[in-house]
């Protein structure tokens, strides 16, 4: 209506948003296994959850396989950031394979858990999404006393062996919220419940979220850069429509489609774990050429987190020529 037409159209850039400590730090481990050992690389599965990251990758030499049965007797091999299980760790020395391992290590951190707890004889109940590279993993630590549960309804329905003596973690990209619920579900089923010290729900991916809520009321629309299959990514979309803010999970900017700013004065922008920051700035120039003349950085915590690589890469750079 006429009332509209004098608001001003504007980008507010959230942050934190885009790469996360675990990410840069893989993708930097890629491109020192290439540049230091030469191609080829191999990688399992992909190395996070990014279509750009992975095309970009390939092109410098590194190649992406599902399983270690696709990888040459002997080759150099990358583990993701989503991490293994001890079955993928077992087939890679039957192999001979030379092992770099980008597992993020706040997966480590869930894995040493769940060692920890089935060792003192409890049953696992893992908070997560089944189909996810970073379950698969954590599930194989202890395959026979883990089960994974991915709504309050599996909660109801879970069955153990001794209710005194079960024990929680959960998947690193959830939805705070939805976490909350469930472990509260756990709490109220099986009242002994143990979990970890504090949760396993990253850094990286509550503040993404956290921002998401700070800003959704004040936005018409939230776009997200990341890929379909990047877990943090579509929890961000649902954190927005949860607060009845429409959102949008965007690879790139190509993806959106003109009809989705129908109406919006305010576009809130943000990017999952494992999205590029250079998406976001063409996701920002299209919204400017849509007319959107301002672009607010909001700022809703500092961030500052890096983790070392791992010691197969600090040797390979220092005894580089
Ligand atoms: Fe690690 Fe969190 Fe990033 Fe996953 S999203 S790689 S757990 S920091």
């Amino acid at each position: 209506g006429s009332g509209t037409e004098t608001k001003t159209k504007r980008v507010l850039l959230l942050k934190p948003r885009g790469f996360c400590a675990g990410v840069v730090r893989a993708i930097d481990i890629v491109q020192i296994a290439l540049e230091t050992f030469g191609a080829p690389i191999y990688v399992r599965k992909e190395i996070v959850h990014n279509s750009y990251v992975v095309t970009d990758l390939a092109k410098k030499g590194a190649i992406f396989v599902n399983e270690l049965d696709e990888v040459p007797e002997g080759a150099r091999v990358i583990y993701s950031a989503h991490g293994v299980s001890p079955a993928v760790r077992d087939r890679a020395k039957e192999r001979g394979l030379k092992v770099v391992d980008a597992t993020c290590p706040l997966v480590t951190k869930v894995h040493v858990e769940a060692i920890k707890f089935a060792k003192q004889g409890y049953s696992l109940v893992l908070i997560g999404h089944r189909d996810h590279d970073e379950i698969e993993g954590t599930q194989g630590e202890a395959p026979d006393v883990t089960q994974v549960v991915s709504t309050v309804q599996e909660v109801a329905d879970l069955v153990v062996p001794d209710p005194n003596r079960v024990a929680y973690l959960t998947q690193t990209t959830l939805s705070l919220d939805e976490a909350r619920d469930m472990i509260q579900a756990l709490k109220n089923k099986f009242p002994n419940i143990v979990g970890p010290h504090s949760q396993d729900i990253c850094y990286a991916t509550e503040n993404r979220q956290v921002a998401v809520k700070n800003v959704a009321h004040g936005a018409d629309l939230v776009l997200v850069v990341g890929s379909t299959n990047s877990s943090n990514s579509n929890r961000l979309v649902e954190v927005s429509k949860n607060l009845d803010t429409n959102s949008y999970l965007i690879d790139t900017a190509d993806a959106i489609r003109p009809e989705w700013l129908n109406g919006v004065d305010t576009v809130a922008v943000t990017a999952g774990a494992s999205a590029p920051e250079v998406l976001v700035k063409d996701v920002v120039e299209y919204l400017q050429s849509m007319g959107y003349g301002s672009v607010d950085e909001v700022e809703v915590m500092p961030e500052n987190v890096r983790f070392g690589l791992p010691p197969e890469i600090v040797q390979a750079i220092a005894s580089a020529p």
